[in-house]
């Protein structure tokens, strides 16, 4: 019985081939674990997987030949050992997989030291990005992947109620101490830990998109946003309520975070198999724009989710990918008020056969649970 991983290492195999491509040079990286199931962080070593049409080969530090055999369906490794010239081993495995020019592409997380030495090894090719071939492979997901995903969003869905029942409770907690009580949360439930530095951006920290968490106390009648997700099995969740744990918010707050609840059901809404990317992120900027907040809605409306939280495809404005049933992506409209708070409402979705499927249904209301 083949793997899923050999499985998907043939289908790359025949892309290379329809596009013709030499061959496909890998590094630790989400690319490498997608087709072998090695999983290990980049490092100075030469660590480096040969994909062509025809073959395949895996160039590792000698420490590392034992592991790949058992973790992969991989029975073989050109291994070199610390105090020899790893790139001799390379050049012999180029030799044997008969690549010496043409197209060839480099995983697009390769550190430059290993991109130098391949075009050094290689004057008469010509490279390209890994990406320009496994994207297409990866932004589809299999059953495998959606049931990981699901299950991801399960359990972020889960910590996040839990955390919200805390109630006043929260109050004069840091945001770094509501972190480790979201974290006790997702662990208790199975989940591997955060798929990301979770967000929670108090008052006017939830005005900055992009903030983590620091020593700012939450206070009563403040907006906060709660943007974080688990992995499980390697997959990621990824989603974001904006909350007041106790007390009256902002007059404005109430109108504001219904815009956005408005604008992600908008985006959710036109989700089907043939638009485009670009054309869900116009479906929730309307509605913030139509309600005077468009300047006030500071980035794209959402990101493909897979292996990695950021990936194909981005719901941003012109981007004219075509959806397709198994891809998956977050919608995520906010509106931020600079210095006072922010607004971010985000679920995870799946496109389905006649419209999409949603990974995150925990409530979608600011007001204490
Ligand atoms: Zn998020
Ligand atoms: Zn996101």
């Amino acid at each position: 019985m083949t793997t899923i991983f050999e499985d998907r290492l043939h289908r790359s195999q025949n892309a290379l081939a329809e596009q013709g491509v030499d061959a496909l040079v890998l590094f630790p990286s989400p690319n490498l674990y997608y087709l072998t199931g090695f999983e290990e962080e980049p490092a100075e070593r030469h660590l480096l997987a040969f994909v062509t049409p025809e073959d395949f080969a895996i160039v590792a530090p000698t420490m590392y030949a034992g592991q790949i055999m058992e973790e992969t369906f991989i029975d073989h490794v050109d291994d070199w050992d610390d105090g020899e010239d790893p790139m001799a081993v390379v050049e012999d495995v180029l030799d044997r997989l008969d690549v010496s020019g043409g197209e060839v592409l480099l995983d697009d997380r390769m550190f430059a030291l290993f991109s130098l030495d391949l075009q050094e090894a290689l004057p008469e090719a010509s490279f390209g990005l890994a990406s320009e071939v496994l994207d297409d492979l990866r932004i589809t997901k299999d059953e495998t992947e959606l049931e990981a995903l699901r299950e991801a969003g399960r359990i972020s869905d889960e910590a996040c109620v839990a955390v919200r029942e805390l109630g006043a409770d929260a109050v004069g907690l840091t945001e770094a101490e509501l972190v480790e009580e979201i974290r006790a949360e997702i662990e208790s439930r199975g989940g591997e830990g955060f798929s990301f530095d979770p967000i929670v951006g108090s008052g006017p920290h939830g005005a900055q998109p992009h903030y983590r968490h620091g020593d700012r106390e939450i206070r009563a009648g403040e907006p906060v946003i709660l943007d974080f997700g688990t992995r499980y099995d390697g997959y990621p969740g990824d989603q974001t309520r904006t909350v007041v744990f106790d007390g009256e918010p902002p007059a404005e707050f109430e109108e504001i975070h219904a815009v956005v609840h408005d604008a992600l059901d908008a985006a959710v809404e036109a989700v089907e198999p043939g638009v485009t990317a670009g054309s869900i992120d116009d479906a929730a900027r309307s509605v913030i724009e139509e309600a005077g907040y468009g300047e006030q809605f500071l980035h794209r409306t959402g990101h493909g989710l897979g292996l990695e939280v950021h990936e194909e495809p981005y719901i941003v404005s012109g981007n004219d990918t075509v959806l397709e049933p198994g891809m998956v992506h977050s919608i995520e409209p906010g509106i931020y008020l600079e210095g006072e708070y922010g607004a971010r409402i985000e679920d995870i979705v799946v496109v389905t056969e006649d419209g999409c499927e949603r990974l995150n249904d925990s409530p979608r209301t600011w007001e204490p649970l």
